[in-house]
């Protein structure tokens, strides 16, 4: 594994020039960091000339579907020979948002086989050892700000076009939950300054990310928090389930619980939240917190998972309530470090 820094710079562009099919991949369930990076890398390689696809395990939230080059992505779920020809035909794969393979779900395979040179752009801690090259920074705001990072250390800041400006920016503010959280580093803003010199305009982001709910997507939401919340506060902690039945009851799409498990870390003292969202063979556990209290381990050793300090994700193979039943145990086994959390 090899480090991307200045110091390399031509010999990476070289690679690239010399390699002809460059393929980006991100992680299952894409958020908008993982769409965002991916378009963004996307955008700036083309204007260098290079041909470069887009590959993703699954399904494209609605509320990212607008973005510059969405309708191009390859979907493995939806058009699995398609994604699979040319994940077979790569030369080079970037890997984006995404520590290790099994993040691909049912692409992982297919990625692993590839005889492709893998290049790891990401900020989750502790890649996996499969990748080639890699530009990993645990303290980035976003994937999509270490691709503006490579864009300059490529020297090809210029190739940062509008449509790329805009992915770049759509990841790092939801990644930072616009600009509320890891973005204590001034780099973050000094891009976002770059990006909107380049003509992003920040509230029409706002507003198709954020203000292009259904009814049904908000009702679910007021449904969530009214009646499926459940408040610890001897524990600091909450969570919010939801079962199949409820989610069609509100004609669940996905992406419609993105941002759901955020809502409880807004009670006054509570540094700890779960979603536990039943699917057909698993339940999704989705974690948050606040201060030191590390989310990632809990998933790491509760739920076959992993992610961020203070957001993580994994599954449970338990049933739903046996799944609220082990969270509750964990919170009361973690009573003290939640209660001595900063
Ligand atoms: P979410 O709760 O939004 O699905 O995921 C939050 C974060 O947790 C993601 O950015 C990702 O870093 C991590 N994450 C989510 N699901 C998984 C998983 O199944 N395995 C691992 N290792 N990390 C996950
Ligand atoms: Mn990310």
């Amino acid at each position: 594994m090899r480090q991307i820094s200045t110091s390399v710079s031509e010999e990476i562009l070289a690679l690239l020039k010399n390699n002809p099919k460059i393929v980006i991949t991100s992680h299952h369930n894409p958020d908008g960091d993982a769409i965002g990076s991916s378009l963004g890398l996307f955008h700036i390689l083309k204007e260098l000339g290079l041909n470069t696809s887009i590959v993703i395990p699954n399904e494209i939230p609605s509320f990212l579907n607008w973005m510059p080059g969405a309708k191009e992505i390859t979907r493995f779920s939806k058009q699995k020979e398609a994604a699979q020809k040319i994940i077979g035909e790569a030369n080079i794969i970037f890997a984006l948002d995404f520590n290790g393979p099994g993040r691909l779900e049912g692409m992982k395979t297919d990625f692993i086989n590839s005889k492709a040179i893998k290049i790891l752009i990401d900020h989750h801690p502790q890649p996996e050892d499969i990748f080639q090259w890699q530009l990993s920074e645990v303290g980035a705001s976003s994937t999509a700000e270490l691709v503006y990072q490579f864009a300059t250390i490529l020297n090809a800041e210029d190739k940062v076009n509008l449509e790329a400006a805009l992915s770049i920016f759509t990841g790092i503010m939801t990644d930072t939950g616009s600009f509320s959280y890891a973005c204590s580093n001034p780099r973050t803003f000094e891009i976002v300054a770059k990006l909107i010199s380049k003509g992003v305009k920040v509230e029409e982001v706002q507003q198709q990310v954020y203000n292009n709910f259904s009814e049904d997507r908000m009702r679910l939401v007021g449904h969530a928090l009214a009646t499926k919340m459940k408040v610890f506060p001897e524990y600091r902690s909450a969570f919010i389930s939801l079962t199949r039945s409820e989610l069609n009851q509100f004609k669940y799409k996905i992406g419609d619980t993105e941002g759901l498990v955020n809502y409880p870390l807004s009670i006054k003292n509570i540094v700890f939240s779960a979603l536990l969202i039943e699917n057909t063979d698993y339940v999704k556990v989705s974690l948050r917190s606040t201060g030191n209290f590390p989310a990632n381990q809990i998933c790491e050793k509760y739920f076959n998972g992993g992610g961020h300090i203070n957001a993580a994700g994994g599954k449970s193979y338990a049933t739903l309530s046996q799944t609220e039943d082990k969270f509750v145990e964990i919170i009361q086994k973690l009573q003290n470090e939640l209660k001595n959390a900063r």
